[in-house]
């Protein structure tokens, strides 16, 4: 059979689409095309030269037992870069009731502005060729920003932007996840590096309130074209917490017509959102279809050693250094939101050299109960499972399946193992939670981590910190 590229390309897919998750596949996959196939190589194009990084970077072991797999061990793969900036998709004319006057703004220089006739909401005043604000935070930066799996894709691809606003595939960049998990820091980390490689480029952090708020007044004013003139002046615009903007209509419309005006001029949107796009209710169809142009990158809550290495940044900021024990116990304690965790780090300092007392445990779970409704009371098996899978490096819903693979394995059974000392649950009850398995199961796996226990050292040392982890969640160290 004579294989063309399209084929073996497909058959590449679906290996690749078994062996990275579905977010990655959208993201790094689909928009590949395969172009041609000779002797032996598959040329496949990509979006641009940072697409191709990425792969070789992160997918190139994935990609060269797949190539081989297809087309035997001489099987290569080439890449074809599309040249220069994406293009922008075609925008449909869509009845909008604002008009912009593109002959003026395309004279201005970006970064500076003559206010002769715009009026600016966010103009310094006193000077006479005016700079806008970009009213960001300089402290949110990416050095400052810790990466972890849980924002990898999303601090890459910020990244990305940064180098080229406006030249990348992600346009826009839709930063979505739930509240305290870096957003805005990661969106305005963007505009700081901007501004600092690119001077002349002019960078806006908005509010969605702030910019509904501005419409209100620009509509009151009869100034509609105004703001929308304005607006037209950013090379990077960001606009934070757009789930704000659900069910107002005309603020919606304002912001379409922004938006398109400056997608098609090559300039960077960076949005950010509490849930990914497709769950905006309240929001127009043609903004979410414009929204899916880019890239929607989730920000995650992070894990128990980034959480750490968040805090321990955030302390060596503050100049404070907490016992080991305290940051795990923090660690252990808040979870879902970053914020929390500078809180309870701020408050202990706080409460420390009010009351002169020495940070530990103690005080720690006292200013912990302020943060979270309820600190870990119980031992739970999910607990145990969660924490066994990561020092495992074993995925955790794998704990309940039939996998038969060593490291899952061992997992399941020291997961067991430690549910049954370390809770007070029946073994059938166990058992349910390792996917419907019956006691005898658990029995067996205990004896099976027993032998391991009375054999191996160092599985024992292992086990030991699990155990003692385990038990800090409690407090009980
Ligand atoms: P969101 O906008 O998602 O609600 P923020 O951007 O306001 O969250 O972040 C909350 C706090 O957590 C900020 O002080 C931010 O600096 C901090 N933060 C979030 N993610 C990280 C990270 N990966 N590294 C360091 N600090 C972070
Ligand atoms: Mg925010």
């Amino acid at each position: 059979m004579i294989k063309d590229c399209t084929s073996v390309w497909d058959s590449c897919l679906r290996t690749i689409r078994r062996n990275v998750n579905s977010q990655s596949f959208k993201t790094w996959f689909e928009p590949i095309r395969p172009v041609r196939l000779s002797n032996n190589a598959l040329t496949i194009q990509v979006p641009n030269k940072f697409f191709y990084e990425w792969l070789e970077e992160h997918y190139v072991s994935l990609l060269k037992m797949t190539i081989r797999q297809e087309l035997g061990e001489n099987g290569r793969l080439e890449y074809q870069i599309l040249m220069g900036a994406p293009v922008a998709p075609t925008v449909a004319k869509e009845p909008v009731s604002v008009r912009t006057n593109s002959k003026r703004s395309g004279g201005i220089q970006p970064g500076m502005i003559d206010t002769g006739n715009i009026k600016n909401p966010f103009v310094i005043p006193g000077i006479k060729k005016l700079k806008i604000d970009p009213q960001i935070n300089p402290t949110y930066l990416f050095d400052n920003f810790i990466e972890g799996d849980c924002n990898r894709l999303a601090r890459s691809a910020g990244m990305a932007i940064a180098k080229k606003p406006g030249g990348t595939a992600f346009n826009p960049l839709i930063i979505f996840g739930d509240v305290g998990l870096g957003k805005t820091h990661l969106a305005q980390a963007v505009g700081n590096e901007v501004l600092s490689s690119f001077p002349n480029k002019t960078v806006l952090y908005v509010s969605s309130e702030k910019f509904t708020n501005q419409i209100i007044q620009s509509i009151k004013n009869n100034a509609v074209n105004d703001f929308v003139n304005f607006y037209q002046l950013i090379d990077v615009l960001i606009v934070d917490d757009i789930q704000f903007l659900a069910n107002k209509t005309k603020t919606q419309e304002i912001f379409f017509h922004i938006f398109n005006q400056l997608h098609q001029n090559g300039k960077q949107l960076i949005l950010t959102s509490d849930r990914p796009p497709k769950d905006l209710d309240g929001m127009e169809e043609r903004l979410i279809s414009r929204f899916k142009w880019g890239l929607s990158a989730d920000l995650q809550a992070p894990d128990l050693e980034t959480r750490m290495a968040i805090l321990e940044s955030k302390m060596s900021k503050e100049g404070v250094e907490l016992p080991n024990s305290v940051t795990e116990f923090i660690c252990y304690n808040i979870k879902n939101n970053i914020r929390e965790l500078e809180g309870v780090l701020v408050s202990l300092i706080a409460q420390s050299s009010l009351n002169r007392r020495e940070i530990d445990v103690t005080l720690a779970k006292e200013v912990i109960k302020n943060f979270v409704k309820q600190i870990n009371k119980e031992i739970t098996v999910d607990y145990i499972q969660k924490l066994v899978a990561d020092h495992f490096e074993v995925p955790v819903e794998k704990l309940a399946g039939k996998t038969r693979k060593r490291s899952i394995v061992i997992a399941r059974q020291l997961s067991m193992y430690l549910a049954k000392n370390l809770t007070n649950k029946s073994l059938k009850a166990i058992g349910e939670n390792f996917g419907g398995r019956d006691h005898s199961t658990v029995i067996y796996s205990c004896k099976a981590v027993q032998d391991l226990l009375d054999t191996d050292m160092i599985f024992k040392d292992t086990v030991t910190d699990l155990e003692k982890k385990i038990k800090l969640s409690l407090n009980e160290v």
